[in-house]
């Protein structure tokens, strides 16, 4: 993905849903965005995108959770949907079970609480 690319995605979020009051949160704009916006080649990961996201991917380089089912690494998603309709900030995904660890801590909740883990 090109800076340019980045920089176009971040503006229309911003545009879409920072300007109208949606949200005040460029991180939640811009997955707002991704899941509800973006044609197919701007599908992108939204981890790629933000400082923030940035600071959970090195971070969960030191500390990530693991699966209860098979002790798998899980991997973080935003904006997820349970089997029965019900959205929630996050998930935890296991690709090996496929199971999802349903939260409604935001992306950023998690940083600062796995920043906290990791200081132990
Ligand atoms: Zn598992």
């Amino acid at each position: 993905m090109t800076a340019l690319t980045r920089d176009i995605i971040i503006d229309r979020a911003r545009q879409k849903y920072i300007m109208p009051g949606i949200t005040n949160n460029i991180t939640e704009a811009l997955a707002l965005y991704l899941k509800n916006d973006a044609p197919e080649d701007e599908q992108i990961p939204i981890w790629i995108i933000t400082p923030e996201i940035h600071q959970m991917r090195e971070i969960l380089k030191q500390i990530r959770p693991r699966c209860d089912e098979c002790g798998e690494e899980l991997y973080l998603k935003t904006g997820a949907v349970d089997p029965h309709g019900v959205k929630y900030r996050t998930a935890w995904l296991c690709k090996n079970c496929e199971i999802e660890y349903y939260s409604d801590k935001s992306p950023a909740e998690w940083l600062e609480e796995l920043q906290d883990e990791a200081r132990k």
